[in-house]
């Protein structure tokens, strides 16, 4: 009888109407996908303020809806969902919009959705309790960094993807067990993992001896130029170490130093000027992670830090090396080239080739 009672039960159940919310939340997620996809296939739009006004009016009128719908099922998830999607076309205040609602329902999943800042260039992303205020110092400090990128090496593209902005995911944590990293497996934009242990300011090193500052010059290294396949690590990571140590000594340096600076004290450790000292006997080369940092340098002697950037632009241009997931990936014969067809000084050429040697 016990069965035959559950079978009915499970026979007679009214069948499940989809939660209105959720196809409201798919019309917009959805339509952020498509635009994004097509924008990664040939980018049209200049920035993602013009990627987002290209998002067509059901998708903006069914995020109107959701936000405006009373209750439902499934509307906490649809409004997170919504909320993410709009970080996909720096929708700051979409996102906004989307998280308040989505705190006067459960505050728990609004606060597990983070905070978000748009700059210019980046827009950065705070989770595990940092907030608007922790993000704005945060981007005092990117954006210095960038700028130091481009007054050393004046590269022309960052993101992966042009016109879409590098994303930023700073995460709060009690301890740092796994150092920044570029996160390349985002399809439509560029986005460093950044830990932090400190929920007030960058401060860095650690007290553990973590160089949080260098690790954040250094993963922007590798968000400009990878290095042979993913097989093979043409420059046997040396690349971003160079870049990364060139920018925190760039820094220190500077002759009006930004406030932030006082707290980011790595230049004592991670130079070029250490580095330089530490490889006075390798020699160039290509074959292990030392003799590559040597010829970075030797490069860097020979053409300036300005002439390598010009390079990997003439690269971007021709757009011709190898991408994986949209990620640039460069090789040393292609730089040489460049590096070459960048000067006219026939001795100059000769020189910069037997760096390859
Ligand atoms: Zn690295």
């Amino acid at each position: 009888m016990r069965t035959l009672l559950l079978c009915a039960a499970l026979f007679c159940a009214a069948p499940v109407a989809p939660d209105r919310s959720e196809s409201l939340a798919d019309a917009y997620v959805e339509a952020v996908e498509a635009l994004n996809a097509a924008h990664a296939k040939k980018p049209k739009a200049k920035n993602e303020a013009e990627l987002r006004e290209r998002l067509p009016k059901k998708a903006r009128t069914a995020l109107e809806n959701l936000l405006e719908l009373q209750s439902g099922d499934a509307l906490e998830g649809s409004l997170a969902r919504c909320a993410r999607a709009a970080l996909d076309v720096d929708g700051v205040e979409d996102f906004g919009r989307c998280r308040e609602r989505l705190a006067q329902l459960d505050a728990k999943q609004a606060a597990e959705l983070g905070a978000a800042l748009s700059r210019e260039r980046v827009l950065l992303l705070g989770e595990g309790g940092l907030d608007e205020d922790y993000l704005a110092h945060f981007a005092e400090v990117f954006e210095g960094v960038l700028a130091a990128y481009d007054e050393v090496f004046g590269f022309a593209e960052y993101s992966k993807v042009p016109g879409k902005k590098l994303r930023v995911r700073v995460h709060l944590e009690e301890e740092i067990t796994r150092p920044p990293h570029f996160a390349p497996q985002y399809p439509w934009h560029s986005e460093i993992d950044f830990p932090v242990i400190d929920a007030e300011r960058l401060r860095s090193p650690t007290a553990d001896g973590k160089f949080l500052f260098y690790g954040l010059c250094h993963e922007l290294g590798h968000v400009v130029a990878m290095w042979g396949s993913r097989t093979n690590e043409e420059d046997h990571h040396a690349w971003a170490h160079y870049t990364g140590v060139a920018i925190v000594e760039h820094l220190a340096g500077s002759k009006a130093p930004p406030a932030w600076l006082a707290d980011c004290k790595d230049a004592r450790w991670r130079s070029l000027t250490a580095e330089r000292e530490r490889l006075k006997d390798t020699a160039p080369g290509g074959t292990s992670r030392d003799a590559v940092l040597a010829r970075l340098f030797a490069l860097h002697d020979e053409v300036g830090p300005r002439a390598i950037g010009d390079a990997i632009d003439a690269l971007d241009e021709e757009d011709e090396r190898l991408r994986v997931n949209r990620v640039r990936y460069y090789t040393f014969d292609e730089l040489e080239g460049a590096l070459v067809d960048g000067t006219k000084n026939k001795k100059q050429r000769a020189r910069i080739a037997a760096l390859f040697e």
